[in-house]
């Protein structure tokens, strides 16, 4: 067991989520069930989801009020699908931004986790300037979580902790489809 009286630190951290192997938006979502345990606030802000539907879009339900979710992407289900134009996409990144923002400066969180926001700026959807904005603007006990591969050498100089997927195996590669529960 370990000392609380030793690990306390209050200084909010920016943590990232990357690489290829799978685990970066689980690897939040255990931190948002821990933290949900001393009853602190975390918002989780989705920014690339398609029409899937995850299950922890019902267990967030669960740990309300501490864990708030929000799915950018699910009010406009039909439109962001792989033919949709990059404007459609980026409309939505562009919402979720916004709503990011909004919730980071709010100063009501502990933890907020931007998921998928790596790949977002990756494909081009959201500029990295904007989200190095966010990160040196944050209120400075707010711990942010960022995820997705391809995490840009800026977001990774201004982070703290960052950890890297390493794709060692993946049943995907035996071509087995995504399973309920451990995938979606
Ligand atoms: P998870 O949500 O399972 O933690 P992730 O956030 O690391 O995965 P993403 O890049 O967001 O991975 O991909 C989301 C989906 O793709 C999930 O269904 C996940 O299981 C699957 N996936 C993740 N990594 C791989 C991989 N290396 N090969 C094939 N599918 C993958
Ligand atoms: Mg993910």
């Amino acid at each position: 067991m370990i000392n609380e009286k030793d690990t306390m630190d209050d200084s909010g951290l920016t943590i990232v989520y990357t690489g290829k192997g799978k685990g970066k938006t689980t690897a939040a979502l255990g931190i948002a069930l821990r933290a949900s345990g001393y009853d602190k606030k975390i918002c989780m802000i989705q920014f690339i989801k398609g029409s899937w539907h995850y299950g922890e879009m019902n267990s967030s339900k669960r740990l309300e009020p501490e864990f708030e979710m929000v799915a950018v992407g699910k009010g406009f289900v039909g439109i962001i699908d792989d033919k949709s134009p990059i404007e459609e996409h980026k409309k939505i990144a562009g919402e979720a931004i916004k709503i990011s923002t909004s919730k980071i400066q709010s100063g009501n969180y502990d933890i907020i986790i931007l998921d998928e926001v790596n790949y977002a700026i990756n494909l081009g959807l959201v500029e990295l300037e904007e989200v190095l904005n966010l990160i040196k603007s944050k209120p400075p006990t707010l711990d942010l979580v960022l995820t997705g591969n391809y995490a840009k050498d800026e977001i990774i100089e201004l982070a703290d902790l960052v950890t890297e997927m390493k794709e060692i195996k993946h049943p995907f590669q035996q071509g087995k489809k995504a399973k309920k529960g451990i995938d979606f």
